[in-house]
């Protein structure tokens, strides 16, 4: 496809001879000790072909547009664990779980600028379990959101930047709620899937990630509210005090918030 790139590092094969071995990673539940992904993750065609279907769907439920197609790579074993450690400190396991770093492509030397990481079930076709296979799609789509709002909102790099407590946990949780929404969007209207938010939710917050669910919240009822023009300028332009954010995500969810605008 045109200019996503799909890169499996030749070295990653190699690394992962280094990487902890399943009993050890079994064993001790350790953040440090991961099951890397095994060679047949690092298959470019099917990567290109997922991306491609899924960059649409992104676009679609977002009513954003790429202007650069982001490039996508399957980390390798090392910098698996490194950004594994790094950013997903909790993860752990995962047998068939890759990281997938996603950044915006930088004409002229390819760069991976903000990149943005997430762990992503790839199962795609080979899975004869459609839940795991739709798993795998939805948090694609949840990476290729964090993509668009880096491009249309700085909103990553912003997120990345802040200091101040609140300032920060407000920026995550507008960005993990929004990219959140989009994928119960995308769950709900093309994979049949209306129950994704509600099991989601659960798996958030056990594992402590209350601001996705207060994030997504924010995100419907905030689109509800004012539209999507108003949610693309509180992306760009915010924000809100913590006290206006927890005013809108403590609403009752609202029955207009629904994926049609
Ligand atoms: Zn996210």
């Amino acid at each position: 496809m045109r200019s996503v790139v799909a890169t499996a590092f030749a070295a990653g094969l190699l690394a992962a001879q280094e990487a902890p071995t399943k009993s050890q990673s079994q064993s001790a539940r350790s953040p440090l000790e991961i099951t890397p992904p095994t060679a047949e993750w690092y298959d470019e065609a099917l990567l290109d072909k997922a991306v491609a279907a899924l960059v649409k769907r992104a676009e679609h439920h977002s009513g954003l547009q790429f202007d650069r197609l982001p490039r996508v790579r399957i980390a390798n074993s090392q910098s698996w664990l490194a950004v594994v450690k790094r950013i997903q400190p909790k993860a752990r396991d995962h047998k068939l779980a890759a990281t997938l770093l996603l950044g915006l492509y930088q004409p002229g030397d390819g760069v991976l600028l903000s990149p943005v990481a997430g762990t992503a079930l790839l199962e795609f076709e080979r899975d004869p379990e459609r839940r795991r296979m739709a798993f795998g799609r939805t948090v694609l789509v949840h990476e290729l959101v964090h993509a668009l709002q880096e491009q249309y909102f700085g909103l990553v790099t912003r997120r990345l930047a802040a200091k101040e407590f609140a300032r920060k946990w407000v920026l995550k949780a507008m960005s993990e709620g929004h990219a959140y929404h989009v994928e119960a969007c995308f769950a709900g209207a093309d994979l049949q899937l209306a129950d994704h938010a509600r099991r989601m939710d659960r798996m958030h917050l056990r594992n402590r990630r209350n601001h996705y669910v207060q994030g997504r919240r924010f995100v419907a009822n905030f689109l509800a509210m004012h539209g999507r023009e108003k949610l693309h300028a509180a992306l760009r332009h915010g924000p809100p005090t913590l006290a206006e954010f927890g005013r809108i995500a403590n609403r009752k969810i609202s029955a207009k918030s629904d994926c049609s605008k």
